[in-house]
């Protein structure tokens, strides 16, 4: 087991074992036993140890690693030897990691009485006051939303806290939570330990890393840039005219199979989805722009299988506990980093899956950036040119509805274009009353 020093290209040893080998006491193993985990992950046989032995941690790992249960583990080992409330603080930069790192504490906390308490923007601040007065052990907080609390919230403080943890700290930077970080380190103790986890070790998290940990050990538990063995990788050049016929093409070769859409815009996400659900697909979005609830409610509509296809900014590429995914859809191409998170969301622990990617005539230099990083090539696929003409009187119709739609929807006061299900359904019968429906291309499908 090797802790790497300062070159992050290496990668750690890894050792498999159980959790009680790891130093995990019996009440803990108890509850991985009821989580069904059988056997420690990479990154949670690295950190353990170190994180028990009461060492500031910086680890790279991704999301799917386990890396939650590799520092919440060691919190609540600590938490109960010495219980008090307010003992650890998790910073997320989204909402809903937050809530997913809230359910895995929760989760090995239940038998043992843990109270956390989910500190995050866009939900309801007094909900928010009243958990913090059940004196709760573990905060899980996105920055901006703790801060208004320490400087809000009559008789809140960090100034007991035992552990601080920054979890995805390359995007808490990139979101420009640098100073609200600063403000938080600044009035929290400095006799703390500290676990620092990111995707990548970018400038940022590197200075992030010298302001606030003592002699961390480093650990990594995969490359920078790769890409798993199950996932079968594709790409289609399309001029930009055809991907959504495109997009129809390759979502009608995967019929049932659960689907995520990568769009640059939150725009592009509502219009897809419309589109898709005008041509008979069970589609949502989820976006930024849409309020706690409607992100929450569109995830949970996905992960419970209500809709097989969801079409989302990047927003739902990372930190998201997504599973049974099949497929994933580049619609429009991202950065080398963001194609690995975003295709990461499928072939998840040992299962296949498929990474397809519409390229367009202005993307082409991009896409061989990501093959670059990836240090390989991509393979590409053709439409059938047939198949695509077929497609395209149905496709654009749909479009222009969902743009008619949209433009309605731009409309109306905000409190009703929140609504996005109410929306959905009034746009799935005007859809029905236009006659469209994916029934009639497979007619002519057929007829051909
Ligand atoms: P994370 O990387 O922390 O987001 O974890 C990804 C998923 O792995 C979560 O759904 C965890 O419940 C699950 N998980 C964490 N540790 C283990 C383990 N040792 N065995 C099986 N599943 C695990």
């Amino acid at each position: 087991m090797v802790a790497v020093p300062d070159d992050d290209e290496q990668v750690t040893e890894h050792r498999a074992s159980t959790f009680a080998d790891l130093g995990v006491c019996p009440e803990l193993v108890d509850a991985c036993d009821a989580l069904g985990w059988k056997q420690p992950t990479k990154i949670q046989v690295e950190a353990i140890p170190y994180a028990l032995k009461g060492m500031d941690l910086i680890a790279l790992a991704q999301t799917g690693s386990g890396k939650t249960a590799a520092f919440a583990l060691p919190i609540l080992q600590a938490l109960l030897e010495n219980p008090r409330p307010f003992f650890a603080c998790v910073l997320s930069p989204t909402r809903e990691l937050a809530i997913q790192i809230a359910e895995q504490f929760e989760g090995l906390g239940a038998a043992i009485g843990l109270v956390c308490s989910v500190l995050v923007g866009g939900v309801d601040r007094i909900q928010q006051v009243i958990s913090l007065a059940r004196r709760p052990h573990i905060i899980v907080a996105t920055p901006g939303r703790l801060l208004d609390h320490l400087t809000d919230t009559k008789g809140f403080s960090l100034n007991k806290i035992k552990y601080l943890v920054l979890d995805e700290a390359d995007v808490l930077l990139d979101m420009e939570f640098e100073k609200s970080l600063d403000d938080i380190l600044k009035i929290i103790p400095k006799e703390r330990r500290t676990f620092l986890f990111s995707a990548t070790m970018t400038d940022k998290v590197k200075k992030l890393q010298r302001a606030c940990l003592r002699n961390p050990v480093k650990l990594k538990v995969s490359s920078k840039y790769s890409t798993v063995d199950t996932l079968r990788e594709e790409f289609y050049l399309v001029p930009s005219d055809d991907k959504d016929c495109c997009l129809v093409y390759i979502l009608n070769k995967v019929p049932g199979s659960m689907v995520m859409i990568f769009t640059d815009t939150c725009t592009t996400t509502r219009l897809l989805a419309l589109m898709l659900r005008n041509l008979g697909f069970e589609a949502i979005f989820i976006n930024g722009k849409m309020s706690q609830d409607k992100r929450l409610g569109a995830l949970n509509r996905f992960k419970s299988k209500a809709c097989n296809i969801i079409v989302c900014t990047d927003v739902a590429s990372r930190g998201l506990d997504i599973r049974g995914v099949d497929v994933v859809i580049n619609y429009d191409i991202p950065s080398p980093k963001s194609y690995v998170h975003r295709v990461g969301r499928t072939a998840r622990a040992g299962r296949s899956g498929y990474a397809v990617s519409l390229v367009n005539q202005y993307e082409a230099r991009q896409f061989k950036d990501i093959e670059k990083h990836l240090g390989k090539e991509i393979s590409k696929r053709e439409v059938d040119d047939c198949e695509l003409m077929i497609l395209k009187e149905c496709v654009c119709d749909s479009r222009r509805i969902a743009l008619k739609a949209k433009g309605d929807g731009w409309k109306r006061p905000r409190s009703m274009r929140d609504d996005e299900d109410d929306e959905m359904e009034g746009h799935d019968r005007a859809a029905r009353r236009s006659g469209l429906s994916m029934n009639r291309y497979r007619r002519v499908k057929h007829k051909r």
